[in-house]
């Protein structure tokens, strides 16, 4: 049995992965700043402990991390209108938090598993991607970049404590995950942005012309992978992609949520200016190379997009009319 700290744990990615060791078997300590409400189902297993705390709180870090064998680190700041209108939090709780957990996982050899992410390479033309491709990203003085470059310090600090304090570690970039119980509609990334106005009747706003693409990865494929991945000792001192590749454009999968969920809304576009002002700037493509994950612990995502729009719709779908929020 393992013993696992998962920080963000009542977050979207958190609380699947948490369900999943405690169905494993494994103790689970979940850490988050936010409610248990995703993870309540789990305390009656005997197997599941939460603390509500922040990752900047770095004395009960330390005692956390004294705790457990492996810590999962998800807890971040990844809405990207967050990165324009809160730069320095993004910075601060994924820079800081991250190394107050690295610091300690160094020192009681603890294995560090990081969510990073595919922002880390920003727009490089050169899709597909696969984790040695260069990153490509614009100034500074762009806060959008805030979020990639602060991931891809921490992606640094990994390997140079692997290197120097032999600390065991496992990097993960997800691609654009969505599913049930993920934000709260209305909030965070395309889906839920696109399904709160779906619900409510109200246009949907396509940024641009719609031509940019994502590789939508289902929140249970990207959960499993996360468990094998932390579990799973040939994954370590590695980086891995952990997304599906099929690329959809924005246009494509408005129409898709439009048609899947039998819905009738106008589909609008606004350019990005007028949606993020000058501090944003958008990414053209975005596309894994997934041979490695497969590879190396025979991991691929398997949901279909149109099943996991038709899941997710679902899953939102009934709570709509009393009040529009996620569960
Ligand atoms: N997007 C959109 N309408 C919205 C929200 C997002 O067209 O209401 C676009 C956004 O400009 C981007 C893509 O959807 O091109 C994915 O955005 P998301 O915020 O999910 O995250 P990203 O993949 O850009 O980090």
């Amino acid at each position: 049995m393992t013993n696992v700290l998962v920080t963000g744990g009542a977050g979207s990615i958190g609380s699947y992965v948490c369900e999943y060791l405690v169905a494993r078997g494994e103790n689970v300590i979940a850490l988050d700043n936010g409610p248990s409400l995703k993870v309540e189902h789990l305390f009656d297993s005997g197997r599941f402990s939460f603390v509500q705390d922040s990752v900047l709180n770095k004395d009960m870090i330390e005692r956390l991390v004294d705790k457990v064998d492996v810590v999962i680190h998800l807890a971040a700041i990844a809405d990207p209108k967050r990165y324009v209108t809160e730069p320095l939090n993004v910075l601060n709780v994924n820079l800081k938090g991250s190394l107050y957990l690295l610091d300690r996982c160094a020192s009681q050899k603890k294995k560090f598993i990081f969510a990073s992410t595919s922002e880390v390479l920003g727009r490089n033309p050169k899709v597909p991607w696969n984790e040695d491709a260069d990153r490509v990203l614009g100034p500074p003085s762009i806060n959008r970049w805030c979020y990639s470059t602060g991931k891809a310090l921490i992606e640094h600090y990994c390997y140079a404590y692997g290197q120097q304090e032999s600390l065991p570690f496992v990097i993960m970039r997800f691609f654009n995950v969505y599913g049930p119980r993920c934000d709260d509609l209305g909030q965070g990334r395309v889906i839920p942005i696109f399904l709160e106005k779906f619900l409510k009747g109200e246009p949907v706003v396509v940024h641009g012309d719609g031509k940019q693409t994502r590789c939508f990865t289902f929140i249970e494929d990207t959960a499993n992978a996360v468990v094998e991945l932390s579990l799973n000792p040939k994954a370590q001192g590695m980086c891995f992609n952990v997304g599906s590749d099929r690329e959809t454009s924005i246009l494509e999968l408005a129409e898709n949520m439009k048609r899947v969920g039998g819905f009738a809304n106008e589909l609008v576009f606004k350019p990005h200016l007028e949606i993020f002002g000058k501090s944003y700037e958008d990414i053209p493509r975005r596309i894994p190379d997934v041979g490695r994950i497969k590879e190396v612990i025979g991991w691929q995502a398997t949901t279909e997009l149109e099943d996991g729009l038709k899941r997710t719709i679902d899953f939102y779908r009934p709570t709509a009319s009393a009040s529009v929020t996620g569960r």
